[in-house]
């Protein structure tokens, strides 16, 4: 970006550049946050986790274009008192740091817990108590299940969207028995809204809150046996890539009928510096960020990320791609499932003007082909490795 443009936001005022503390900005949305502002504006990040790799490509070499408005903190933000310094020193304060993978809810429910509620507590404090401005992560799964979801199946409310449509200020949040642990991280993300609203409403924090709905592309999650534990649980996208780049059949739990919504990770991160550069607008909101056009079944997913990557790929797909197995078999005990998530755009709409442009098949295609390109060798090398040992 040349120094020398002067940008304006949505109302028509100059923007200056702004010194952005980035908690968890070397995971899948940080990565690409991190691009996107060093790309076209001309903030600096202070961009702090406990891991880089996925931004080691905006860290090195020292010669690229924005060398010096991006500094690397390697911090775990549970034990460290460089935060309330790092917070002081900067304009804004994003915290995306958090447990937030499916397979740990259940598995991990207390690391689920401090993850997303004792250790971001501080981070609302010092913000609170220095005056800055916090844009908080939380997700869309603190609304839980649907109201319809509760009528019985031929009930013909289910197709009305007053019954399924998930609106920041009026829908309820609905989860499961604590049996459930799933619910751990919901109800943990749920809490520290409500605190960081509660900071807005009686110390005057500044804040905005995103609500993601399924953001996927590159660089989200990790494959198994490649860049993460063999062993390990991804989000569905790099579960049915892993199958993909094994030539496995993808898994669907418990018959794959759950309904996402899924938006394309640029197309989402669009909407977060709408929200860094027009703060009249986007604090005191909590705003849902996502696709409503994208919708399917999990089953569907599959169906379409087997067909994306057979062109992508130039290898027919399996003659039976997917395999269905019950969610205890797959995640254990405590597993349950949010059954539809249709965000509600008309505050983002309203405030910001963003709207979602990537269709499923486009993302999909641009994706797995970034998957099959970093991947592809990687796990031939493995496979070949496991037949001769
Ligand atoms: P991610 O796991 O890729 O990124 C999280 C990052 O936070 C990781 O790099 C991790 O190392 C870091 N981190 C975790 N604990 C830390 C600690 N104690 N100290 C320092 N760093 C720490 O996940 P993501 O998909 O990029 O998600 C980012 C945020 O968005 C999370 O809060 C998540 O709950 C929320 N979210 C994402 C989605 C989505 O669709 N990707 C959906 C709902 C909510
Ligand atoms: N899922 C699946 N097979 C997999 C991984 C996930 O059927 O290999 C399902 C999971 O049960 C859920 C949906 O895919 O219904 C989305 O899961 P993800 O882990 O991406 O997170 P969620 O949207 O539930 O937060």
């Amino acid at each position: 970006m040349a120094a020398s443009t002067v940008r304006i936001n949505l109302d028509g005022k100059p923007l200056n550049p702004l010194t952005i503390l980035m908690i968890g900005a070397g995971g899948f949305i940080g990565s690409h946050l991190c691009e996107k502002i060093l790309q076209e504006t001309p903030h600096k990040i202070l961009a702090l986790d406990v891991y880089s790799d996925k931004i080691k490509h905006l860290l090195e070499p020292e010669t690229l274009e924005w060398a010096g408005r991006i500094q690397f903190h390697r911090i775990n933000i549970k034990h460290d008192s460089r935060l309330e310094g790092l917070i002081k020193m900067s304009d804004l304060t994003i915290n995306l740091a958090a447990i937030c993978t499916p397979a740990d809810y259940n598995t991990r429910p207390l690391d689920t817990i401090y993850s997303n509620f004792i250790d971001a507590l501080p981070v609302v404090k010092y913000c609170s108590e220095n005056g800055k401005r916090l844009i908080h992560f939380s997700t869309c799964e603190v609304y839980g299940k649907t109201i319809g979801s509760f009528l019985p199946k031929d009930s013909p409310l289910r197709q009305d969207p007053a019954y399924y449509v998930l609106k920041e200020d009026a829908s309820p949040c609905i989860f499961g028995s604590i049996e459930k642990q799933r619910w751990s991280y919901a109800c943990a993300k749920q809490l520290i809204e409500r605190l960081i609203y509660a900071e807005g409403a009686e110390n005057g924090l500044e804040f905005t809150i995103v609500r993601p709905f399924n953001w996927i592309g590159p660089r989200m999650d990790f494959i198994p046996g490649i860049d993460g534990p063999s062993e390990g649980v991804p989000r569905v996208l790099a579960c049915f890539s892993n199958a993909l780049l094994r030539r496995e059949q993808l898994k669907l739990v418990d018959g794959g009928e759950s309904q996402r919504t899924f938006v394309y990770i640029k197309d989402a991160i669009e909407a977060v510096l709408l929200m860094i550069e027009n703060p009249d607008r986007a604090n005191g909101h909590i705003f849902n960020v996502g696709n409503p056009n994208n919708e399917v079944t999990v089953r569907q997913l599959a169906e379409m990320m087997t067909a994306v990557y057979a062109n992508v790929s130039g290898e027919p797909a399996l003659e039976e791609p997917t395999v269905d197995v019950s969610s205890k078999e797959f995640y254990g005990e405590g597993y349950d499932d949010s059954d539809k998530r249709i965000p509600d755009m008309t505050i983002i709409n309203k405030q910001l003007g963003w709207n979602p442009k990537t269709s499923l098949w486009d993302l999909l295609d641009s994706t797995l082909t970034y998957q099959h390109k970093t991947y592809a060798e990687a796990i031939k090398k493995t496979l070949f490795k496991e037949i001769v040992p």
